[in-house]
């Protein structure tokens, strides 16, 4: 955040660090542009006021995990206030979460422990992390269960990610989330004492711990006990969350002004900029694919995962047509392959939209059926050729000559007297069996459409006795 050391993840130890983000004697931070464009871009994609007098603050307390004794974030004067984020339920209801600021500050170093953390006989520090640019938002309390926590966590985080301001990744530590629980007697409008729960990695474990901490807090109160403003610790492996330390009120860290860094004087004709040349966020984006390609609500949904996903729909559309078909494909057959949030592989495959859409082509004007399609897709993801190209060489064109495949059927209805007999009894589900056995018989290549007629005229004359 004030120096230039790079913050790639899982470097070794201490490979990422300088003297200002160590805090030695005598250095001065500098405010990195891009980390404040950053937090500007984020903050107008929440709606937010941008304060355009912002300034750093220190942040003192005595940890290991900061040399200097203190951090750089700020207090009184954040980067952006008074913001909002939608988030779609369920149940198809929308709602807005408040969000109350957004600031800037630097992260803090890493203490490892040898062993477990009761019984190591030595602590090492990493300070790889420390001075890494953080961006924290502080929702209002308008999240009312574990559910909504987690559906607004998704929706934040894919905004993160389309802004290019993130990679999203919790495991690595790109994004953090600390939440409060506070129960209140239902009806009551003031909420009861908060409790803040840390370390969840991940949307799942942050729902399971709100789940367990509401449950916990219920009972409490319940039996009559008071809760205590505190922190609490999520221990995933064991499902429950434990007391970390009392909470921490603001005097207790002695807020003062960043000396050593000027007030930050946001122009205007930036901030103008930078609003500008937002992206389409994913809600926008999913609202447009309903309304523009007339997609079901979910459809919309699951294409709108990732910016790459939902570009590779959008080019493939522009070359096919046919949004649903395109969203069909994207959705099944594409989906299985590459995951939808792997934009790296999305947009690198072999597999690209002009490729899909050779493919849907060569369905629709009826050279090959949707069966062997779904084989040269397999095939088209592992060499990267085109659908034609695949289709000619192993010989996969649809059969639909009628005097090729009624020489076929009557050869299956020769061969199988039992469904024949079965069909001849009024059993009509004896006729998906021979279709089966037509297709079996021409590697899946007849023409369908052309089979039933076939199997519908010979059946029907075979109720008249005469096969
Ligand atoms: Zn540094």
């Amino acid at each position: 955040m004030f120096c230039g050391c790079p913050t790639a993840f899982g470097a070794a130890p201490n490979t990422q660090t300088c003297p200002v983000c160590q805090g030695m004697p005598g250095v001065l931070p500098v405010i990195n542009r891009r980390a404040v464009e950053f937090g500007i871009r984020t903050a107008l994609a929440f709606n937010c006021r941008i304060n355009t007098a912002c300034r750093f603050a220190r942040k003192h307390y005595y940890y290991p995990d900061m040399p200097k004794n203190y951090q750089i974030s700020q207090y009184e004067e954040p980067l952006a206030e008074e913001g909002w984020l939608e988030i779609d339920l369920p149940d198809g209801t929308t709602r807005r979460i408040g969000i109350e600021r957004l600031h800037l500050e630097e992260d803090v170093g890493k203490l490892v422990h040898e062993g477990t953390l009761e019984a190591a006989q030595s602590s090492l520090v990493d300070y790889n992390r420390a001075g890494v640019p953080l961006m924290e938002t502080v929702s209002r309390p308008d999240l009312r269960s574990p559910e909504e926590a987690a559906a607004y966590l998704k929706a934040f985080r894919a905004v993160l990610v389309d802004l290019g301001v993130c990679d999203g990744n919790m495991e690595e530590g790109s994004l953090r989330c600390d939440a409060n629980v506070s129960l209140r007697p239902r009806g009551a409008a003031t909420l009861g004492t908060k409790v803040e729960i840390k370390n969840m990695n991940s949307f799942r474990n942050v729902q399971r711990a709100l789940e367990f901490e509401i449950e916990r807090q219920a009972r409490a109160l319940g039996a009559g006990e008071r809760i205590v403003q505190e922190t609490r610790l999520w221990d995933a492996e064991r499902g429950y969350t434990r007391a970390m330390r009392t909470k921490e009120y603001a005097h207790d860290y002695r807020y003062f002004p960043e000396p050593d860094l000027p007030p930050l004087a946001l122009p205007d004709a930036w901030i103008d900029e930078l609003r500008r040349n937002l992206p389409e966020l994913p809600r926008a984006r999913r609202h447009r694919f309903v309304t523009q390609y007339g997609l079901p609500a979910y459809d919309a949904g699951v294409l709108t995962q990732s910016r790459a996903l939902a570009e590779y729909f959008e080019q493939a559309v522009g070359e096919f047509g046919n949004p649903k078909i395109v969203s069909n494909w994207v959705m099944s057959e594409l989906l299985r392959a590459l995951p939808g949030d792997d934009e790296r592989a999305l947009r690198t495959t072999p597999l690209t939209p002009a490729r899909l859409a050779g493919l849907l082509r060569l369905i629709d004007d009826g050279t090959i059926s949707g069966k062997i399609a779904k084989d040269v897709f397999e095939r088209m993801l592992r060499t990267g050729e085109a659908a034609d190209t695949i289709v000619q060489r192993e010989g996969l064109t649809q059969v639909a000559d009628v005097g090729a495949l009624a020489a076929i059927v009557d050869r299956v209805l020769a061969d199988n007297p039992k469904p024949v007999e079965d069909y001849r009894r009024g059993r009509a589900a004896a006729a998906k069996a021979l279709m089966g056995l037509v297709m079996k018989a021409t590697q899946g290549k007849a023409n369908p459409a052309v089979v039933t007629r076939l199997l519908e005229e010979k059946l029907s004359d075979a109720k008249g006795g005469q096969l």
